[in-house]
């Protein structure tokens, strides 16, 4: 099998939305009038973003759901999205995993796959996904203000969990591995909420690299301060059953820090809560209120004891 069957056989369908899709020099899309159109890239380099052990289903889904939960996070709703492979050889019963992981979700989302390049190479899956949104309703970085609750989206710190038991630097029940072992593969975009919270939620960020570090990036934008409490650490739904067997130190280092979450950050005014309860149930997504935008600068964590921690929460710096 050659390049263009491969194309053929794995990656193209009739086109739904595009006016033109896979087969030629450009993909068409005829934008709708008025909207703005969201466009973000994600890369997944193999060793790098994912171990060689897992599924190429999974693969395939997680590759595009790390690019869907970017247009989460700026309230787009997806429209299409184009994929460039590195492939060391081919391999048809990977492609047919990989293929079918990925335009499953791609279904789920009715996000359309319209092009892409396929090449020889070390394992490499660079995505590039449109959305669309309307004028000014994007969510941003740099929109949270001081007084703001903070909330965070289902839950932290499972991926982090199950690369740690990948890594043998921890051992869990099987039940709680294969728990985490699925957030780590199969993370689910918050697609639905980041357009319901349009209006509603001021600024908002997914969390790739970790929770303490994608807050900082809010903060940097914002021009602001939090302060984060951690009694959600100890029992809230932003931490699972198989991170609430651990012990507390070890769960908040995973929470503030683990990374791999893709869920969403999101601050907004006190007089929005309930607005954000609303928008959280009508999603079926559990959120959690983590704390608060200050009017200073930096990220304080707050103890049990209200006493501020004096550690700091790295985030997941890939050249440092
Ligand atoms: P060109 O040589 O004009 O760049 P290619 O030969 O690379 O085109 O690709 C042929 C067609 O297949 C193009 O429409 C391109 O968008 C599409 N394509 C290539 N690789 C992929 C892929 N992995 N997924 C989806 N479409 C792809
Ligand atoms: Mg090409």
């Amino acid at each position: 099998m050659g390049e263009f069957d491969l194309i053929a056989r794995y990656f193209t369908r009739p086109a739904r939305r595009a006016v033109l899709g896979v087969g030629d020099d450009c993909a068409l899309w005829q934008p709708q009038t008025g909207m703005q159109l969201a466009i973000s890239s994600d890369m997944l380099v193999e060793g790098r973003h994912f171990l060689s052990t897992v599924s190429p289903q999974r693969l395939g889904h997680k590759a595009l759901a790390v690019n869907l939960s970017d247009l989460a996070a700026s309230g787009a709703k997806p429209l299409a999205f184009t994929l460039s492979l590195a492939l060391p050889r081919i391999d048809e019963a990977w492609l047919k995993g990989f293929s079918e992981g990925m335009l499953a979700l791609a279904d789920l989302h009715q996000c359309e796959l319209i092009g892409g390049d396929t090449t020889q190479g070390p394992l490499t899956i660079g995505i590039t996904v449109f959305g669309e949104v309307p004028p000014g309703d994007a969510l941003l970085r740099n929109a949270a203000q001081a007084g703001d609750d903070i909330y965070i989206s289902g839950s932290v710190g499972d991926a982090r969990l199950a690369l740690e038991v990948f890594r043998g630097n921890l051992s869990v029940s099987a039940a709680d591995f294969e728990s985490a072992r699925q957030r780590m593969e199969q993370p689910e975009p918050r697609v639905a909420l980041g357009m319901s919270l349009r209006g509603i939620a001021n600024a908002c960020i997914d969390v790739s690299d970790g929770l303490a570090g994608d807050l900082g990036h809010i903060l940097k934008a914002s021009q602001v301060g939090a302060v984060l409490t951690t009694d959600w650490i100890q029992d809230s739904a932003a931490i699972s059953a198989a991170l609430q067997a651990l012990p507390f130190a070890r769960r908040l280092d995973m929470a503030l820090a683990g990374g791999d979450d893709y869920e969403l950050l999101f601050t907004a005014p006190p007089d929005q809560a309930d607005a954000v309860q609303e928008a959280a149930n009508d999603c079926d997504v559990s959120i959690t209120c983590i704390g608060r935008i200050t009017s200073g600068s930096g990220l304080q964590v707050l103890d049990a004891h209200g006493v501020p921690m004096s550690r700091r929460f790295a985030s997941f710096d890939h050249f440092s």
